[in-house]
């Protein structure tokens, strides 16, 4: 036996490297990283390609050890050069994206030392780091310290934490689900209809309350629908609203909200996944007045903190629910009751084991302090409005409203030719071109295309390609058009 354990103890360590191959891999994997940011501004921000039919045969698994530079050479062909590039300024299609360099030097000490985030008694340390970047949060929208939080993986994670929260609080068992009811917007992000099934509340009614012309929740039309819920013995809990719709940036009159929420005794969930970090700006307070009076809000560090995917937020006021949701003793665990002076991440949360994700959001904050942030943010969003601006003054193009945060939409509507068709060749060609990736939605059957500046990279040098680019793709359209058709 001996015999056999030694046998495999030479194969297993293996697995555990010493210094020389350590410091041989680092400088390998460090100057991949460094190539790919070197020059990082003239990259492509989208690789227009079909997916490759035949998966690299790096992907497979087997027996075979392989070398990293061969492994190297697949992630930057086959992965880092196929589809949207995250990492690029010019990537201004959907919200999230970035990643701070910090950020992966904290993954890379967090991986490393692997402490154990998840229960206080296993690493105080890191779960009090954790806590404290939550405290932070709290003390930025205006909640109490009582108020307790868990950084989540993303939005979505976080969005459905405080619905079941909220069931929680509000006690509602299977048999009431078909007369819950839950009020949000058609502009509300989707991971709220999918928190909803996943808390297998399906059978429960979602109210879609009406918008003004800037796209915001109308409150006096949320109110209405309570007061006929209630009057048809409906059981009105929740209510969404949208802190930056995902979709244009829209803000929900979160305050008046609140008040409505409080009279009837609703819990008001605020999603500013996009939008919580804006209020590092000083200058934007006025749109988050009436956030601190919320039950809960969700925050996405890795949108508007600019953080690799893989970081969200949610804060929540009533500790006592959330516990009573996520909390659980089991046996194997009794060592870890004991200490039981700070929450744990496990008690409010459906992960057990986690990453160690304060680690990639406090080394950036502490190595940067807030300064350069709140300017990234301020700046994100001037550049939404001086793109607003000047896109009208192209011939042709309209534009949706003055951007609230940093999206902006626009087409172009020629005086003949069908607009939506036309937009949507528009932004293919532009995806072609691959410099300045951007994305569309559609709003009341109307095509539009998005940018959504929220990458700490995109500054004024972007802005003004895509100008060149949108100003270019229109000439050559037009000039198409009036080939195929003459007469429109
Ligand atoms: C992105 C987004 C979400 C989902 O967050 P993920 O981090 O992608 O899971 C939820 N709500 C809003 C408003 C968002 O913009």
């Amino acid at each position: 036996m001996i015999d056999r354990i030694k046998k495999l103890e030479e194969i297993s360590r293996k697995l555990d490297p010493q210094i020389l191959q350590r410091k041989e891999w680092e400088q390998q994997v460090i100057s991949y990283s460094n190539d790919f940011l070197e020059n990082i501004e003239n990259k492509k921000a989208y690789y227009h390609s079909d997916p490759p039919e035949i998966l690299p045969q790096e992907f497979e698994i087997n027996e075979n050890p392989s070398t990293l530079p061969k492994l190297i050479d697949t992630i930057g062909n086959s992965i880092d050069q196929v589809g949207i590039n995250p990492a690029s300024g010019g990537h201004m299609g959907y919200i999230p994206g970035g990643g701070l360099y910090p950020s992966a030097l904290g993954d890379y000490i967090a991986a490393v030392s692997n402490r154990y985030a998840g229960v206080f008694f296993a690493a105080p340390g890191a779960v009090r780091l954790e806590n404290k970047l939550l405290q932070w949060m709290s003390r930025l929208v205006g909640f109490p310290d009582s108020a307790v939080g868990n950084l989540t993986s993303g939005g979505s994670i976080s969005n459905l934490i405080a619905l079941v929260t909220a069931r929680e609080a509000h006690k509602l068992k299977a048999r009431n689900f078909e007369k819950s009811v839950i009020y949000l917007s058609e502009q509300a992000h989707h991971s709220l209809q999918k928190a909803v099934r996943i808390a297998g509340m399906n059978e429960a009614i979602l109210r879609y309350i009406p918008l003004d012309e800037k796209l915001r929740l109308i409150p006096a039309k949320l109110e209405d629908q309570i007061k006929a819920d209630l009057r048809s013995g409906l059981i009105p809990f929740f209510i969404n609203s949208s802190l930056g719709t995902t979709n244009t940036g829209a803000i929900d009159p979160v305050d008046e909200i609140s008040e409505i929420a409080k009279k009837y005794g609703i819990w008001h969930h605020i999603d500013a996944a996009y939008g919580g970090f804006f209020k590092l700006v000083t200058s934007l307070d006025e749109k988050f007045k009436g956030v601190e009076k919320a039950d809960s809000i969700t925050l996405d560090p890795h949108k508007s903190l600019f953080l690799p995917f893989g970081t969200g937020a949610v804060l929540i006021k009533d500790k006592k629910s959330m516990l009573a949701v996520h909390h659980y003793l089991a046996d194997y665990m009794q060592d870890t009751h004991a200490v039981n002076e700070e929450i744990s991440p496990a008690d409010i949360s459906p992960e057990l084991t986690k990453h160690f994700r304060g680690m990639r959001l406090w080394l950036p904050l502490k190595l940067f302090g807030l300064k350069p942030f709140r300017a990234a943010l301020e700046e994100k969003i001037m550049l939404a409005r001086y793109f607003h601006g000047e896109i009208q003054k192209i011939p042709d193009f309209e534009t949706g409203p003055e951007p609230e945060l940093s999206v902006a939409m626009f087409r172009y509507v020629p005086a003949n030719g069908k607009a939506n068709e036309l937009n949507e060749r528009l932004l293919e060609n532009i995806r072609k071109d691959g410099r300045i990736f951007l994305s569309s939605t559609s709003i009341h059957g109307v095509f539009w295309i998005r940018v959504a500046i929220l990458i700490y990279r995109t500054h004024l040098k972007e802005i003004n390609l895509l100008l060149e680019i949108l100003n270019k793709q229109a000439a050559i359209l037009k000039d198409q058009k009036s080939e195929v058709s003459p007469n429109g």
